[in-house]
């Protein structure tokens, strides 16, 4: 058996992370429709566009690897995902939608901060110089989704929750 290196480890997670990155494609615009403030909405859709440029980024990569860019099934991207789906059922028409909404688009966040950080750190480590340079740019567009769904769960949001229905 050939020992699996570092190397090996890049390319499966790689694999990992373009699965859930098309997942989440598929999944941000029924977060748009189905949150109710504005601003949410928007920072959805803006989202979205940001996340077809991370889909292209790591087809980047996988092309600087050499390989073809192939998604591999990641169960905990299915799992935040399967979340977010009932956040959207469970909480329609409720005061608390938007709030749980930006839940679980945060889960989503930190998992893929999670990735591109170890994936970054790893390129780096391999000397893969450019690869690392594209994740890092998404690392830093993930780190600021991240940021400004708190913002916007602080500024009205988590407020417009605490209303009865
Ligand atoms: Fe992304
Ligand atoms: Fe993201």
């Amino acid at each position: 058996m050939k020992a699996k290196t570092l190397e090996t480890l890049f390319h499966e997670t790689l694999k990992d992370i373009y699965y859930a990155e098309r997942k989440v494609l598929r999944a941000l615009p029924k977060m748009a429709r189905g949150a109710q403030s504005a601003e949410l909405k928007s920072a959805f859709e803006q989202h979205k566009d940001e996340t077809q440029g991370h889909v292209e980024r790591l087809q980047q990569v996988f092309d600087l690897i050499g390989k073809p860019a192939r998604g591999k099934t990641c169960p905990a991207i299915d799992g935040i995902l399967e979340e977010g789906e009932e956040a959207l059922e469970d909480f329609a028409d409720s005061p608390a939608l938007d709030a749980s909404l930006v839940a679980a688009a945060q889960a989503v966040e930190h998992y893929e901060i999670a990735r591109y950080g170890t994936l970054c750190r790893w390129a780096k480590t391999l000397g893969l110089t450019e690869a690392a340079k594209l994740l890092d740019a998404t690392l830093q567009e993930e780190g600021a989704t991240d940021k400004a769904l708190t913002k916007i769960a602080e500024g009205s949001v988590n407020k417009a929750a605490l209303m009865a229905a």
